[in-house]
């Protein structure tokens, strides 16, 4: 979550941003199961794209990097 939280530094949440970021970090997203937390990931996206697509850019530049990033953890 640290580091997805990084992308959106550069950016000025909306109300709406700050209603799903708080849904997305509540202890109830934590429990919830991995399609809920999809879903939620999903329409927090699907509104970045339609009122944020700048901040969406910023974060498909920053993909391969991550998954870089992450590779060598699969070879522990
Ligand atoms: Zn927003």
């Amino acid at each position: 979550m640290k580091q997805d939280m990084k992308l959106y530094l550069n950016f000025e949440p909306c109300h709406e941003c700050n209603a799903m970021m708080t849904e997305l970090s509540s202890s109830k997203m934590l429990f919830a199961d991995a399609k809920t937390r999809a879903d939620e990931s999903a329409k927090f996206l699907r509104h970045l794209t339609y009122n944020h697509s700048e901040v969406v850019q910023a974060v498909m530049d920053d993909l391969p990097k991550q998954k870089r990033d992450q590779e060598p953890d699969f070879y522990q």
